[in-house]
Formats: C-alpha cells, structure tokens, sequence
C-alpha cells in the first residue's frame, strides 16, 4: 500500500500541554510535546499513519521487542530561525539510517511518506514546542518495534513505527573526560555496531557505570580483536586535530554508527579546504601525537551535543590533557558554522535544512 502525505489522520489535542513548559528551565527528556505519530506495519504493509494525542501505550506482557529487543531508534532535531519558521537539519539521512538499521534487524523500511512527511505534519501541528531561545531545539525521536504477542524467537510480523519530540534547551558543552576502553567491546565486523538498534546502548550501561565511578564522563570504544583502534563515543562519533590535520575512524567496517553530524562537519571542514583522513586511528598513533605535542584537539559529534570537546583521553595510566578548550580553532569554528546553518542565520549550500 503506497500512503501519501494527505492520507495521514490528525486527531489533535481539545487542550495544549504547552504552557506546562517553562522555558527558561528545560530539561530533556522529561517532556513532550501534544502530539505523537503511530504507525502500525501487519499482513506485510503499512497501514495509515495516525497523529494523536501523545499518550501512554499498553502491550502484551509477551510482545517480542520487550524479549529480543527488536527495536531501533533515530535522532533528529528541529530548529527556528529567526523568524519562528521550523527547519528539521537533514531529516533524509536519518531517514535512510533508520532503515539501513531496520535491514539488519529483520524489520521492514519505512516508506519516505511515513518517516518524512508524517514528521513534517507532526512539526507543523507542534511547531510551538520548539524552544526559541539560542541553542535550543526540538528532539525528534522516531522508533521502530516488533509487536508479534509470542515469545518464540523468530523474526516478528507486526511492527509500530512511532515518533514523539522533546524540547531541549541550551545544551552546556562542558569538555569530556574520556576513558579508552579496551576490555568491554562495543561493535566488530558483522554485528549491529553501524545500527542505532536499542541493544546496542543496554549493552554500554554496566561498562559506563564503572568508568563513571572512577570519574571519567564516557567511554572511547575501541575495535573487538586488538582493542587498539579507536571506534567512537557512547553516542558521538570522534575526531582528533593532529599536526593540522583531521583525523576521524572510518565507517567501512561495520562497526561504526554514521553520524549525521559526523557527514556535515567532514563536509564543512573539506568545504574550507582542511585535509580530513577517514582511517582506522589506533591509541598507539594517538599517544605518540600526545607525546611530540601533537594532539591539538579530540572531539565528539552527535545531534544531541553537536561538538563535545575532549579535555583529556586517559588509556591505562596515560592521562593524556589536551590544550585549553579556548584556544582550538576547528571544533569552536565548527560548532559555530554548524549552529548558523541550523538555525537559518548562513545559507544552506548543502541543502541540509528542510523548511515545513
Ligand atoms: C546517534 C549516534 C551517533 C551520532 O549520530 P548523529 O547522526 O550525528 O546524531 C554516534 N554514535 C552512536 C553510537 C550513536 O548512537
């Protein structure tokens, strides 16, 4: 069944939550906005989509995402410019992602129509929930699950396509300290490393407690058979300025998430002219930089950050302190050009914003 943009059904709120919001003190995650998009995949095809009032669901105790985990998720934002019109930053890749991830874990695609015009409609009836003060945003957080009722383990049949926003305030990019992991392994070739499949965070959670007991903020994965090439952050992927150049662990081996924020600030700084290595970058190369003095910035990018800076990257008893935050020039210059290309303030020569 093909579904067009019109075919979606809008039952809208008797009343808004929205005065509920303080916008000067918001916390993400913890609310959401009037509305929420459903809809339910059965008998081998879509079925219309339904924006409704966002409210809480019920399933059978014996529904298979709950016991296999057949479950993927994205990560989208909107912004406003400045004259309060919505921009979503390149919601097509995050489109074609969900469905590289839904490949691997035997769920169905989800059709242009749903994902993208049902997001635009769920913005558009929203539109007031995305904050406007600086570096403020709307979360949009679209997710898949197989919802067969039986516990037998086998591909399921009937899935929900759902998504629901959350305002996000001024995200403090307070620098990272980083411990490079190599005992816990996160991704290696031919595993779900490259999905945002909701297994592969549950699987992060007790190596991230440790680390957060002796301190250290996130984990710098490394590959599954040295445990010597660096891999990505938690949920940023990362970049290292060494010697003047930039370096970033390429996505060829299946083991890498591909960030969208990780193309455009690839894109941008290529756009400047700044040499930009996708290549595998082990902790040895990383050390021997630290050491000659080398190592002038490591970063994260992820649409929930944009750009974390990294104060110090500690493998084994090698504390290793990076130069002021202050002084770098890539990351500060790129979180700049990314946050005015965002929120309409530079032209868009990529046609990354999409306008309602
Ligand atoms: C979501 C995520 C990222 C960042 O991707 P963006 O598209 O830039 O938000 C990086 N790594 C992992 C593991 C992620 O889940």
């Amino acid at each position: 069944m093909s579904v067009s943009s019109k075919d979606i059904s809008i039952t809208k709120v008797e009343k808004s939550r929205i005065s509920e919001l303080d916008p000067s003190d918001i916390h993400f995650g913890m609310n959401y906005s009037d509305h929420m998009l459903i809809a339910k995949y059965e008998n081998g095809a879509w079925q219309k989509p339904e924006i409704m009032p966002f409210h809480n669901m019920t399933f059978s105790p014996a529904t298979t995402f709950f016991h296999y985990g057949q479950a993927i998720f994205e990560g989208v934002k909107a912004y406003k410019d400045a004259d309060g019109n919505p921009l979503i930053f390149r919601p097509y890749d995050n489109w074609k992602r969900m469905n590289r991830s839904a490949e691997r874990m035997a769920m169905p695609e989800v059709p242009e129509d749903i994902f993208i015009d049902g997001m635009r409609a769920l913005i558009d009836l929203d539109r007031n929930w995305i904050p406007v003060g600086a570096e403020s945003s709307l979360y949009i957080r679209p997710f898949m699950l197989a919802v067969d009722e039986f516990i037998g383990v086998r591909p399921a049949e009937k899935f929900l396509f759902i998504i629901i926003t959350s305002p996000a305030g001024p995200y403090y990019n307070k620098p990272v300290s980083i411990y490079v992991q190599d005992q816990y392994v996160r991704a290696f070739p031919g595993g779900i490393g490259f999905t945002k499949a909701a297994g592969n965070y549950g699987m992060s959670m007790y190596p991230t407690m440790q680390i957060k007991k002796m301190g250290y903020d996130q984990i710098l994965w490394t590959d599954g058979f040295e445990h010597k090439y660096v891999q990505e952050i938690g949920t940023m992927n990362v970049f290292f300025v060494i010697g003047g150049k930039v370096i970033t662990p390429d996505i060829t081996h299946d083991t890498i998430l591909a960030g969208v924020t990780r193309n455009s600030v690839i894109a941008l700084l290529r756009d400047k002219g700044v040499i930009v290595e996708e290549r595998m970058i082990s902790i040895d190369e990383i050390e021997a930089a630290h050491k000659e003095g080398k190592l002038q910035e490591a970063f994260g990018t992820g649409t929930a950050a944009s750009i974390a800076p990294i104060y110090a990257l500690t493998y084994h008893d090698d504390k290793m302190e990076l130069p002021p935050v202050e002084t770098w020039e890539t990351a500060n210059w790129l979180k700049k050009e990314l946050a005015d290309i965002r929120y309409g303030r530079k032209e868009d020569t990529h046609g990354w914003t999409l306008k309602l």
